[in-house]
């Protein structure tokens, strides 16, 4: 090395700083892979938003590709995620009351008032009918009896 640059030149390098300088240059182009590598993860994550006017989604799969890269777990600390899955549990719920719901108002059978309640007085096999109605309260959360 030159006392005046502080370069060393051809002439003037040994084989000990030239391997060093070949070590850095490994070194520096693994560091630019990895970062290359990285900020292209984050790149697939970020394509699956959608940005509108209205908001930003952003799909889970998209969090947990970015959890993946930072070794976070997104989906798991995320409160709107939980409340995406009330949301969902709330409207499988509501599903189950307008099926029942819908069964109730189409039904256009005899009237039940069995001997023992949900079984034919004929043969005592349970009545489809009473037990609708029974999963129907279930679904609305509403106590089995006092109801026809
Ligand atoms: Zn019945």
């Amino acid at each position: 090395m030159t006392q005046t640059t502080g370069r060393y030149t051809a002439d003037t390098i040994t084989d000990q700083a030239l391997d060093e300088l070949y070590a850095t240059v490994r070194r520096l182009n693994y560091r630019a892979q990895r970062a290359e590598s990285t900020i292209a993860q984050y790149e697939r994550a970020v394509v699956q938003w959608e940005i509108s006017e209205r908001g930003t989604y952003i799909p889970h799969a998209s969090l947990r590709a970015i959890g993946r890269v930072t070794g976070t777990d997104l989906l798991g600390s995320v409160r709107h995620l939980q409340h995406f899955q009330r949301v969902e549990q709330a409207e499988a719920a509501i599903a189950r009351v307008r099926a029942h719901l819908r069964y109730v108002l189409d039904y256009q059978g005899p009237g039940h008032s069995h001997l023992v309640p949900g079984r034919w007085d004929k043969d005592g096999s349970p009545c489809d009918h009473c037990a609708r109605l029974a999963e129907a309260r279930a679904a609305l959360d509403e106590p089995k009896e006092g109801r026809p």
